[in-house]
């Protein structure tokens, strides 16, 4: 049977890392089948889902590559159907109407606590006659729940897990005003959708019981299930707002790369032996579910830093360039684009991200006089005599990088200092910065008279003294 999985997100706030990762491994599972892999956005919670979020869910998956079949499911629009399979289910005898007073339902939860038991309703309509109920009040429809037994979901992460039917109360599928739960409305959709694998976060897990039920009595097959252990902190806490970043949104504009972060997020949770760094055609070759762990992953943002720089630098060129410029403060003109042009080889070997990046291509970028911070004027001011022979030596000198080398490598030599006393200034005074691609390098991406200009301007710190 082919596979056909969802990414079932529901729109109510900013898309979350772990659901990444669970639109990530639906989209591995059947990329690697050869399936399908559907979006549907759950937004029958009408107060809290919004447009906004709908638009990140778009754009997330659309930069991580996460591309779905078809059209988008929006749940809410199938919600006459899900109210037909309820009524269909009360004619079977499978479910029935319940018109239990808010007063009852607060005095069956007062009895569950005085029980120490979690709040259940206690089946008081389960064998009414309807005849019976009372005026003006609107009536839910309620599952008929076994109350013999116990249900079992063959988990394949989880493996079996079971729970006694007389745990589980008769569950709510359509509202008084007529509006399906979620537990209905998810079972509707994906039997409609055809879904052979639910591989979502385990803290649905528990939901899972109750959706067989409703498929043995709707007379369906069930999907598979597969629930994925969320993902933690460093600290071993749920993976939330206060471990800094937590959407994929922030990712992206924190300078990591789409390929990075499907990298890291298949690695959270998923392995293939040793292997670090897993290319998308070799993730879909290689997925399953087998490998998925069942111990939370701990969200480590060094391990992303350390794929975000490997994917950077294997980017070519133009590409990365092309990635930067949302990261720069303005389009290249084309002595910016020449210059960048040279320093990326060079720039790439020592960026984390793109703001990394974009930092360190900023000396190329400007032209003198640099605005110097306060650590670059106080090493100017202190240059002292190398920098001021460095400046005599570069205003004639041959402008090539071994002639360049060759050249201030003797300045240092004849004023009887270490060459790091010459470079190091220079650095400063070209740069702005400590660290900066090969000095020699940098001279010759700048040309003379820029690189005169520069030293010029920063000997003037020298005079401040
Ligand atoms: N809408 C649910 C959520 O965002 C997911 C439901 C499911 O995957 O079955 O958590």
């Amino acid at each position: 049977m082919p596979v056909v999985t969802r990414f079932a997100p529901s729109p109510t706030g900013s898309l979350h890392l772990g659901s990444a990762r669970t639109a990530l491994f639906n989209w591995l599972f059947a990329r690697h089948h050869q399936g399908t892999f559907l979006l549907r956005i759950e937004d029958t919670d009408r107060e809290r889902s919004t447009e906004e979020s709908i638009q990140a869910i778009f754009k997330g998956l659309q930069w991580l590559g996460l591309d779905w079949d078809g059209e988008v499911i929006f749940q809410f629009s199938r919600a006459n159907l899900h109210a037909a399979a309820a009524r269909r289910l009360v004619e079977e005898g499978k479910a029935y109407y319940c018109y239990a007073t808010p007063e009852e339902l607060e005095s069956m939860r007062a009895e569950a606590k005085k029980k120490a038991q979690p709040p259940r309703y206690n089946g008081l309509w389960r064998d009414r006659d309807p005849a019976s109920a009372p005026a003006g009040v609107s009536p839910v429809i309620r599952l008929k729940v076994p109350q013999q037994g116990a249900t079992q979901v063959l988990d394949l992460v989880q493996g079996s897990v079971t729970v006694n039917n007389a745990q589980l109360d008769d569950m709510v599928l359509l509202r008084s005003d007529g509006t399906p739960t979620y537990m209905l409305s998810v079972v509707v959709d994906d039997h409609d959708a055809g879904i052979t694998h639910v591989i979502r976060g385990d803290d649905h897990l528990t939901n899972t019981f109750r959706q067989l039920q409703l498929y043995n009595a709707l007379g369906w097959t069930a999907p598979r299930f597969a629930h994925i252990p969320l993902i933690h902190g460093a600290d071993g806490a749920k993976l939330s707002k206060r471990h800094g970043a937590v959407d994929i949104g922030s990712y992206r504009d924190l300078g990591y790369l789409p390929e990075a972060m499907n990298n890291y997020l298949l690695r959270l949770g998923w392995g293939h032996g040793d292997d670090e760094i897993i290319p998308r055609d070799q993730a879909i070759a290689w997925f399953d579910i087998d490998h998925v762990g069942q111990a939370p992953a701990r969200f480590d943002r060094a391990r992303l830093d350390h794929l975000n720089a490997h994917y950077m630098r294997l980017l070519p060129d133009d590409a990365l360039c092309e990635q930067l410029a949302a990261f720069l403060p303005s389009a290249l003109d084309a002595t910016q684009r020449r210059r960048l042009d040279r320093a990326l080889p060079s720039l790439k070997q020592r960026a984390k991200t793109l703001v990394d990046l974009a930092e360190n291509a900023s000396p190329f970028l400007q032209d003198a006089p640099l605005s110097y911070s306060q650590e670059a004027q106080e090493v100017l001011r202190l240059s002292g005599a190398p920098l001021e022979q460095a400046f005599a030596f570069l205003e004639t000198a041959e402008w090539a990088p071994e002639a360049l080398e060759a050249g201030l490598r003797q300045v240092a030599e004849q004023g009887g200092e270490a060459f790091g006393k010459i470079a190091s200034p220079l650095r400063w005074a070209l740069t702005g910065c400590r660290v900066s691609p090969g000095i020699f390098e940098v001279l010759e991406i700048l040309g003379r008279a820029e690189s005169l200009q520069r030293v010029r301007t920063a000997l003037a710190f020298q005079e401040r003294k």
